[in-house]
Order: C-alpha cells, then structure tokens, then sequence
C-alpha cells in the first residue's frame, strides 16, 4: 500500500545513514554476447560498446527497464497434433510496450529470464546454444525480408542449468543466457485456444473455456490494435460477425505468404505447434529450426520430431491445419462454418500464388508469366533432389548463369554448379544407416505382420527413412566420383537448356534487353541469399561462446545483416574460395561434421 511506497521514496531518517554495496550480487555480473542495432534502433535506441555492461544488466532482467511491467502470458496449444492445454509463457516475460517517437509500439520480452507462473515444472530458463540460435536466427530472417519477431540483445551469466547429460553419464552444464526479443505483440494461435472445451483426445480444456466474454475482449483489442484497417472498415457495424471473417482472412492470408517464403529460402521451423504460429503471420520461436544444405524435400530438422510431422515439404499444410485450429477457437464469434469457408478460399491460393511469385523473381524471370512456370521451378527442385544440390547455393550460382544472345556454352557454368552437388563422400555420410540390420529386420517384420500396431507406434516415416538410406548406401558403393559427376552434369544440362528458353522468353517479351539484363541481375541479387544461418554456422559462433569468445557470433551477425550479394559487389576472394572448395568461408556448404549436428 501507500505507506510502503511512501517509506521507499524518503526512507526515515533514522536509516538515512545505512550504505549498501552489493557485491556479492554484483560480482560475476551477466555479460553481453551480442546486440542488434538494427533491432534496437527499431525502439530509438542506440547502443555502443560504451554500454555494453549496462545493457548486459538491463536486457537480462537483472535490472529492470524504467517503465517495464514484468507479466506473463497465458496460452495454450496443439502440440505435434495434440491439443496440450495450458502451455505457457513459461520461459518469456513481458516487459510492457514501448512508444517510439516514429508512432510504433513495441512490445518487449525477456526470454530465459527465469520461472513465470506458466512454467509448470521447468525453470523458465534459455542456455547459451539456444539463445544464440533465437537471436541470430531472428535477425537473419529479418534481412532475408521474412516477416518475423527481432531480436534485440543476447546475455549470458555464469549460473547455469542441465539440460542434457554427456555419454559418460556426468550432467553437462550450461549456462543461463536470456534474449531481448521485439514484435509488435507475441499473442499467437494458442492464446485463442484458452477457450478450448475438452478435448476429444486428451481430455483437457483452456483454463478460460466458456468465457466468450473475454474472447470478445480478446478479438477487440488484437483487431483494433494489430488490425485497425479492418476494425475501421467494420465501426460502424452492428454485428463483428463479418470484422472477424475479414481478421481470420487475413491471418490466413499473411500465414500463407510467410510460409511460402520459408519453402522460398529452404527454411524449416521444426516446431509447427499452433502456440508457436504468430496472430500477425511472423515466423515465432526460433528453436530446432534449420535451413536446407543438400535439398531434400523431406528433411525434418527437430531430431525429435521422429514422425517428420514438420519435414520441410509439409510446413504449407501444417500451417493450414493450424489455421483450421485457430478457426475453431474463434468460434462461435467467427461461425466455424465460415472461417472454413474462408481457409479453403484463400490459403492454397495465396500461399501458391505467393510461392510462384517468389521463385520466378528467384530464377530471373521479371517480364513474361507463363502457364509452366510452376514446372520449372518443379523440375528444379527434383534436379537439386537428385544431385544432391545444395539448395542456397544452387540458387545463388544460377545469378551467374549467362544469358543473353551470345549463348556462352554451358560447360564453365555446370562446373561452377556441380561443385554445389553433395560429393561421394558426403554422400554416403548423409545416407549412413542408422539402425543395425537386425533392428531393421525386426522393423520389417513388425511392419508386415502387424501394420496397425506399426502404425500405432508411428515409426513407419523411420522406417522409410531407413530403407532409403540402404538402399542409397549400396547405390553409393558402386559409384565412382567421375560417374556421380557426369551424372549430375547430365541431370544439370537438361534443366538448363529448359531454363535458357525460358529466359530468352523472358527476355524477347522486353522492349530493352539491355533494360531487362539489368533488372533480371538486380532480381536475381535480390531474392538469392548468399548467407543464410546454416546449423554449421551458428554451431561455430556457439562453441567459440562458450570457451567465452562473442566475436564469432558478432561477426556472423554482421553477414546474416547483408545476405545477399550486392550490385558492383566484387567476386571477392571468399566467392573465389567456395568454387574451389579450398577453403570454408560461410559461403560454403556445409563441413563434413556438421553431417553429425543434431537439434532438439
Ligand atoms: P516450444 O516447443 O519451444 O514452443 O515450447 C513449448 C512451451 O514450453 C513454451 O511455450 C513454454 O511455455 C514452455 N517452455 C519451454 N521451455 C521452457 C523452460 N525452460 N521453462 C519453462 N517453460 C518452458
Ligand atoms: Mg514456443
Ligand atoms: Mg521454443
């Protein structure tokens, strides 16, 4: 009450004398591992070394932000198919909403900084490995032109928890680290679901079901506040029936584009749970996530996530499905019947309309559209599939492929292209089979004798997985490199022609080829990253942090600033080093360990 907040401001007189120095709290203070100026500029700061130790202190939540309210957010969700109740916040705290001079409202978030009141049994705490991946992930997707939540600053300190125990059997320590995280709200699908009946499955409810009360407050303030075009259109209506179909169509619509330039850019989220699906269509919750090195359509990139429900080539569907579950929390305020009327209208379209837009800006094509377009960039896909391309690099090297009217030969560009494909090596690495014979055999049998226990127990993608990988391994063991290499030239040298004609059409649907090269190269530089934030790259920046050393991770923040190649830019030395392979700048494909990286 007043009397305490009384005695805090002038304390008596009789205590006027008493001198703290904490120490001890102070004496293994938190340390900055990286700031985001960009992200940080977004709330009008400026941040310099000068500060560093203050902001170490501030973006850790050792000491809070003048203004900062701490809180947490209730949500629930489905988690890998399963309505899970009560999930969180249990490791992010709201901070409050920052006015900037410009007129935005930032809502800021510690996460890691320790247990909410959603915690349930954990301890609401980040290590250093995760923080680092959120941080520098979020930011790279950012300058890639993804909609996404930004990072502002990472922090460490020297208490830490157990998360994994090694092979010896010792606890591996690791240490507390907290990110500084920035959107303009955090509300996602999941915090629509606290209205959930019990479900049919698991028998569990929201905490806040039955209360459509608070769900009309909950609509109201995300539409007026994230949404005030459509709560203006709508003010004067008397009924919000139409207003919510207007907010889930464009939720629906923002979803599909995001997830249209994840496939675009080979990204895979690795944890498509709804709690983990943003209400304003930003890509939230940077955890086993990973980008495609060789493209395989059916890459998982979370090590448990054992049914691939997240494989890369299902990300479009799983977010739909996601939607359908955000449709249904918002019923009756949005009737069930038609929020699955407006997912059905809008999200294949505009997810491949969005897709198909994106990949032609990707492979040059800026003037003519064209029916088969689509096959294109289809057969692309299955080229890379089936040379074990790497999927940056292949679209980044295509921005060299020469065009024009003097048709070079293609021989000095497929070598330039080959050298992206995965080699024998790396091959029979990535294909290693993983089971033992006999535990594969067992599989086979369970498989065959009794499908629907099989089935039950959701091992048939493993199993799947592994027979490929056999079956790839003994392929592998009657190939030699100079076969595996004119193989893939021969794959190379069928889709290039199709590409050149494509392109010569392009070009003849142009008043000015002069005009069209230009704005064909700018297209190419623009929409085919050179950088993106490869498990490999990020694991580099992570092991140097920990022996203590942030200058990995500050320099690969300043890559993943400029990811892509800028015009006039010279081929400098590090390009010269990816094409003979001499050298790993972060150009590069993958190393052969990183085949071993495993994230969860
Ligand atoms: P995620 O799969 O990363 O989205 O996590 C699911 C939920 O688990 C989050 O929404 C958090 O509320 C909760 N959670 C994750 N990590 C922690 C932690 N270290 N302590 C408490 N809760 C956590
Ligand atoms: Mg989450
Ligand atoms: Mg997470």
């Amino acid at each position: 009450g007043s009397f305490w907040a009384a005695a805090m401001e002038t304390p008596p007189r009789w205590l006027a004398g008493l001198r703290f120095d904490n120490r001890a709290l102070r004496a293994l203070p938190p340390r900055l591992v990286a700031l985001s100026e960009p992200a940080l500029a977004l709330l009008g700061l400026r941040a310099g070394a000068e500060v560093e130790a203050e902001a170490a202190l501030f973006f850790s939540g050792n000491a809070l932000l003048p203004g900062a309210e701490p809180a947490a957010h209730c949500y629930c969700g489905h988690q890998f198919g399963q309505f899970a109740g009560q999930l969180g916040d249990g490791a992010a705290m709201y901070l409050g909403e920052v006015c900037t001079a410009a007129g935005e409202r930032w809502e800021l978030q510690l996460k890691g900084a320790g247990p909410t009141p959603f915690s349930r049994q954990a301890d609401g705490r980040k290590v250093l490995r995760s923080s680092i991946r959120e941080f520098l992930c979020s930011e790279a997707m950012f300058h890639l032109g993804i909609p996404t939540t930004r990072a502002g600053a990472c922090v460490t300190s020297e208490s830490t928890v157990v998360r994994d125990v090694f092979y010896d059997g010792n606890p591996k320590y690791e240490k507390c680290t907290v990110v500084l995280r920035i959107a303009p709200t955090f509300i996602r699908f999941g915090s629509f679901e606290i209205f959930k009946p019990p479900d049919e499955h698991t028998g569990r409810a929201g905490p806040s079901v039955g209360r459509n009360d608070i769900r009309i407050q909950m609509l109201d303030y995300v539409i007026s506040s994230f949404y005030p075009e459509i709560q203006a259109v709508h003010a004067q209506d008397n009924n919000s029936v139409q207003r919510n179909a207007d907010f889930f169509r464009e939720v629906t619509r923002r979803t599909a584009r995001m997830v249209a330039e994840w496939q675009c850019v080979g990204f895979c989220h690795g944890v498509l749970n709804t709690d983990n699906m943003s209400i304003l269509g930003l890509t939230i919750d940077y955890g086993p996530f990973g980008f495609l090195d060789r493209y395989d359509p059916n890459h998982v990139c979370n090590a448990s996530d054992n049914a691939g429900r997240y494989t890369y080539n299902k990300q479009p569907e799983v977010c739909k499905w996601n939607l359908q579950k955000l449709a249904e929390a918002l019923d009756p305020e949005l009737p069930l019947a038609l929020g699955e009327a407006i997912l059905a209208e809008e999200f294949d379209m505009e997810f491949q309309r969005h897709y198909l837009q994106k990949m032609r800006r990707k492979l040059g094509l800026v003037k003519v559209q064209e029916e088969e377009d689509g096959a294109l960039v289809a057969k692309l896909l299955e080229t890379m599939h089936r040379t074990g391309a790497d999927f940056t690099n292949t679209f980044y090297e295509l921005s060299f492929f020469p065009t024009g009217p003097e048709k070079p030969s293609l021989e000095e560009f497929l070598t330039r292209l080959t050298s992206q494909c995965a080699s024998l090596e790396e091959l029979k690495l990535a294909f290693r089979p993983q089971m033992d014979p006999r535990q594969l055999s067992m599989m086979l049998m369970l498989a065959q004798s009794n499908p629907q226990l099989f089935a039950l127990i959701g091992t048939q993608a493993n199993l799947t997985k592994e027979l490929e990988r056999v079956e790839q391994q003994s392929r592998l063991e009657h190939l030699s490199p100079a076969e595996l290499h004119s193989k893939n030239t021969e794959c190379w040298v069928a889709w290039l022609q199709e590409y050149r004609a494509r392109l010569d059409k392009d070009m003849e649907g142009a008043s000015d080829t002069a005009a069209w090269q230009v704005e064909h190269t700018r297209t190419m530089y623009a929409n085919n990253p050179k950088y993106v934030l490869r498990n490999y790259i990020a694991q580099n920046a992570i092991e140097a942090a920990e022996n203590g050393d942030f200058s990995e991770v500050r320099h690969v923040l300043k890559l993943l600033e400029s990811p892509y190649h800028s015009e006039g830019e010279a081929i400098g030395p590090e390009e010269a080093a990816v094409t003979t392979g001499d050298h790993h700048s972060y150009r590069s494909r993958p190393p052969l360990w990183a085949a071993e990286l495993c994230v969860t």
